[in-house]
């Protein structure tokens, strides 16, 4: 065997027998991923095989107009037969719960829909795009935050759509990072992957691919020698996977990690923020240790979305905090991954954490560490900062557009504005003339809403 074909691998190999009930299935039927994306369970019957199903779990499965039900039988193989709170189990498994609307639920509650210029790209961040390449996955999230276009065996891209993904790109040239997603984009087929890793690396202005993806994790039998080669041609190529629970982390993922760690591809994790799954900073800490044993980055820890069906799955975010809290200091920071909200209305990844940072003078900052020691940083006196006017770096540069609070501090701007801020707080007694449709709908017409001139006198 040459180097390339043995992955470094950390757990144990993984058995010689399919798990029950699959025991009779052949071995190389049970690796082949096409074979377990063919035999997904998907019905009371099916699973009623594998587990102790509970009455909740089947008003779930039975409940008219559900999120997609499909789990490979790898991953259903993982799950606890007699505990409905496995963690595995209660991520793909529906209950009476998942159909409980919330407060404040929402169907696309990232905006994605209001940021796209062309179906499935989401243009949000201003160097770096979102390309939504299928609505296909290995298996289905309950808490998924895209179910609302996730899972639509009907609703998938084609040729035309792809077509015009890329020509958006090709006339976009502050564009340098797409990141594939969907759905899941390992799942789209092998030929048209590659077609299209192909043409996005064919346009010089984009210098890294991200893909994002559950396969290695839902279906790690998908990441075959084959996908690999296809994979590593394309370099500059990272991949970010999603990952929960330290249980995930098989023998099976460990190969498949290895191979695509093996193969030079950069490895991050996401991970959503559970009530129940991982909101206990020993099993949180434990999957972290296990994703840096495998050579896997944790990336982002997210707050779970305020979409329909996640409500049981909330925890506040005061939790998340105080697991980051758990997180730094006590283990690497290779360990510790970046806790965010996605804030709601397209408002984009907004990074949470304690405070660090006690107080602060003209000439120092007091901080403390993880343990609570108190001590303080004296800053230079003759620090003379960076001049960007001067700086032919920054002065080459292009302006996006989108400098936000950076912009702030940079100067010479000095506020940001809420739309129609100004008009709002023009104090005279003429009337407010907002624009059509500026007023959110039956408030009175803008000249109505002054403030009566009784009261101004
Ligand atoms: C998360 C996300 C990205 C990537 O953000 P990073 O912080 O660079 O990982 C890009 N576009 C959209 C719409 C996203 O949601
Ligand atoms: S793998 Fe990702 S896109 Fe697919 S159902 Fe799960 S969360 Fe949604």
């Amino acid at each position: 065997m040459t180097a390339q074909e043995t992955p470094t691998t950390l757990e144990e190999p993984p058995g010689t027998k399919p798990p029950r009930p699959w025991e009779d299935v052949p071995l190389s039927q049970w690796q082949d991923w096409r074979w377990q994306l063919a035999h997904r369970l998907n019905t009371v019957a099916d699973f009623a095989q594998v587990i102790r199903l509970t009455d909740d779990e089947i008003a779930g499965l039975s409940a008219p107009g559900l999120f997609r039900v499909d789990v490979t039988p790898y991953w259903a193989s993982l799950m606890d037969a007699d505990d409905p709170n496995c963690p595995i189990r209660r991520q793909i498994m529906p209950t009476a719960a998942e159909l409980r609307p919330f407060d404040a639920e929402m169907v696309d509650s990232l905006g994605e829909d209001a940021h796209s210029p062309v179906p499935g790209l989401v243009h949000r961040y201003p160097d770096r795009v979102l390309m939504l390449v299928t609505t296909q996955c290995a298996s289905y999230c309950r808490f998924c935050t895209r179910s609302r276009i996730v899972g639509n065996p009907e609703a998938q891209f084609s040729r035309a759509d792809y077509d015009r993904q890329i020509d958006y790109l090709a006339h976009t040239p502050q564009v340098r990072d797409v990141l594939l997603s969907g759905g899941d984009a390992l799942m789209i087929p092998p030929k048209i992957l590659d077609d299209l890793l192909g043409r996005l690396r064919a346009l010089p202005h984009i210098e890294i691919i991200r893909i994002g993806t559950r396969v290695p994790n839902f279906l790690p039998q998908r990441i075959t020698d084959d996908l690999i080669a296809v994979l590593r041609k394309y370099h500059p190529l990272w991949m970010n996977i999603h990952f929960n629970h330290p249980k995930e982390i098989t023998p099976e993922v460990s190969v498949a990690l290895a191979k695509l760690a093996d193969a030079g591809i950069p490895l991050g994790a996401q991970t959503v923020l559970m009530a129940g799954i991982n909101d206990c900073p020993t099993i949180l800490t434990e999957l972290m240790h296990k994703l840096v044993r495998h050579r896997v980055r944790p990336y982002y820890l997210y707050q779970c979305d305020m979409v329909h069906g996640a409500g049981h799955f909330r925890t506040s975010v005061a939790t998340g905090i105080a697991l980051m809290e758990a997180l730094r200091g006590h283990t690497s920071g290779y360990a510790i991954p970046i806790y965010v909200i996605d804030a709601p209305q397209g408002g984009g990844k907004v990074p949470i954490l304690p405070n660090y940072l006690i107080s602060q003078a003209h000439d120092r900052v007091v901080v403390r560490n993880f343990e609570g020691f108190i001590s303080t940083y004296v800053q230079p006196s003759d620090y003379k900062p960076h001049d960007p006017a001067a700086c032919p770096a920054c002065r080459a540069r292009l302006y996006d557009g989108q400098e936000g609070v950076a912009g702030l501090l940079a100067g010479p701007q000095l506020t940001i504005e809420p739309e129609h801020w100004r008009i709002s707080h023009q104090r005279s007694t003429a009337p407010l003339v907002f624009p059509p449709g500026a007023l959110p709908d039956g408030w009175p017409a803008a000249a109505e809403a002054r403030i009566p001139a009784e009261v101004t006198g």
